[in-house]
């Protein structure tokens, strides 16, 4: 199912989903003609397919609309057979077909032009009914409605009323299958946070209708659109358009069948009155679930923000502005005692392989250090590229004697390793400096003995490991 509505179909894979598609249009086409149609004539008071043409153009582009206008013509073709003249009982029906083809193509086009990332905010969704549904469906149940007068299946005085049935079907169809797709294409589209919130209303919305419709408890309608706003915080958005779909559906169905608090003195008056709580109810709905998506977004922005900020694009390590108020908590933490080292690397030479191969070799030898050390690490540590060629470690839980190995095999396994820089082999050295917690300093007084402890290792000739001794002051 993932495939069906998925962007990047193989072509293969892409047409068979297309033709499962056109049967769906067909099926639900059919289902809300027998489910939902008016009595004795033939008109329904929702249309689904209208929402499901456009997904299929929405998916598979312009290749939907043969199968969009075949599905179309079966389904309309038994109710406007015409006794005198089959050849015109076709051409009315293809006239029918042609425009439900339409109408999802001026909505794919509008929407392309003037909402090309489709609803994804709350203040969209004004834009999205008029460019998918109001402007397109205006046109549609405007000619399908004279095409009915000039077949002569309905009277000229019935333009407007039928008209006006087209339109909110239409309208209504477009609204709950766009958030069916749209709540489909999120990341996680099936994420359940809590089993209940799906049982509940699961079992509470139909039960909710049943009780309503038995007891004869219209108002319990009225209370169907909040739990939804509720559940709105509570589900994903493709499962609270799944519910709200289905109680708006139940609530056309209880209509259609004479039941609910729409019920008035004209089918008219009834089907008005009805359209209007159900469209309004399933655009606030909309509205929600469009709002949350929005908050949700800014949400993870925020986080992926404040995460940028903590790490360094190049080494995928801590900076220095994360790391020091990390230090500084482990080091002078009066609840954490034990062992803590800090140490301090810096690549020899570096300003002369960049001025020999380039910055990107440069880059890469920083990076390959990062990965050194990372590798090293254990969940306990802290590494951090301080700035240039420089980078940080704080080693917890480990004695004084486990210290230099560690070291030394960071510092051997970067000597070891040969670089490809243009046409040669290159091979790189880093000198350490460290200290020991337990000396008296702390944070970044630490951090500032390990650097005294680099500066005598550069001293020494580079490419080693020197330990911070009080008693031999390094100056
Ligand atoms: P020493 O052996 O004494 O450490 O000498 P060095 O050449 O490594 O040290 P120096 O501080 O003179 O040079 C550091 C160079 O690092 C200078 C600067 O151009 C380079 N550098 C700083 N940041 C980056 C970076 O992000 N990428 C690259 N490729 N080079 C950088
Ligand atoms: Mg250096
Ligand atoms: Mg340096």
């Amino acid at each position: 199912m993932k495939t069906l509505l998925s962007r990047h179909l193989p072509a293969k894979e892409g047409l068979l989903s297309l033709i499962l598609a056109a049967v769906l249009y067909y099926g639900v086409g059919f289902m809300g003609q027998t489910l939902f149609s008016l009595q004795p004539s033939n008109i329904t008071l929702i249309w689904l397919p209208s929402g499901i043409a456009l997904v299929m153009l929405l998916i598979w582009g312009f290749r939907a609309l043969g199968l969009i206008f075949i599905g179309s013509f079966l389904l309309n073709i038994e109710g406007m057979l015409l006794q005198n003249s089959m050849a015109l009982s076709v051409l009315h029906t293809s006239v029918a077909a042609l425009v439900d083809a339409l109408a999802p193509t001026l909505s794919l086009l509008l929407l392309r032009r003037f909402l090309p990332y489709g609803a994804r905010n709350a203040n969209d969704l004004l834009k999205f009914v008029v460019l998918a549904g109001i402007v397109p469906i205006l046109c549609s149940s405007g000619l399908l409605s004279w095409n009915l007068v000039l077949g002569h299946y309905i009277a000229p005085s019935a333009f407007w009323d039928m008209g006006q049935m087209f339109f909110f079907a239409d309208i209504l169809g477009i609204v709950l299958v766009y958030q069916i797709y749209a709540g489909w294409m999120e990341v996680h589209a099936l994420k359940i946070e809590r089993k209940r919130h799906i049982l509940l209303p699961l079992i509470g919305l139909p039960l909710f209708c049943i009780v309503g419709v038995l007891f004869d408890l219209g108002w319990l309608f009225y209370v169907v659109p909040p739990l939804l706003v509720v559940l709105a915080f509570e589900v994903t958005r493709f499962y609270l358009a799944i519910f709200s779909s289905l109680s708006m559906l139940f609530m056309i169905l209880a209509t259609a069948q004479g039941v609910g608090p729409f019920i008035n003195q004209t089918q008219v008056q009834t089907n008005a009155e009805m359209m209007a709580f159900v469209l309004s109810s399933a655009l606030t709905i909309f509205g929600v679930s469009l709002q949350r998506a929005q908050l949700r977004r800014s949400e993870k922005d925020k986080q992926t923000a404040e995460k940028e900020a903590q790490y360094d694009p190049l080494s995928g390590l801590l900076n220095r502005r994360a790391f020091m108020p990390q230090l500084a908590q482990l080091t002078t933490e009066n609840a954490y005692q034990g062992h803590c080292s800090v140490a301090m690397l810096d690549l020899d030479n570096f300003k002369a392989i960049n001025d020999t191969y380039g910055h990107s070799v440069g880059d890469r030898v920083i990076q390959l250090l990062a990965q050194i050390i990372h590798n090293h690490c254990r969940s306990q540590d802290i590494a951090a590229r301080l700035g240039g060629e420089e980078f940080a470690l704080v080693l917890k839980d480990i004695d004084e004697a486990q210290v230099f190995p560690l070291l030394e095999r960071i510092r051997s396994t970067l000597a070891n390793m040969s670089i490809a820089a243009e046409d040669s082999t290159i091979y790189c050295t880093v000198s350490i400096g460290w200290a020991e917690r337990g000396i008296g300093a702390e944070g970044e007084a630490l951090l500032h003995l390990a650097d005294k402890a680099l500066y005598q290792a550069k001293a020494k000739g580079k490419n080693c490991i020197v330990k911070f001794e009080a008693a031999t002051d390094l100056v």
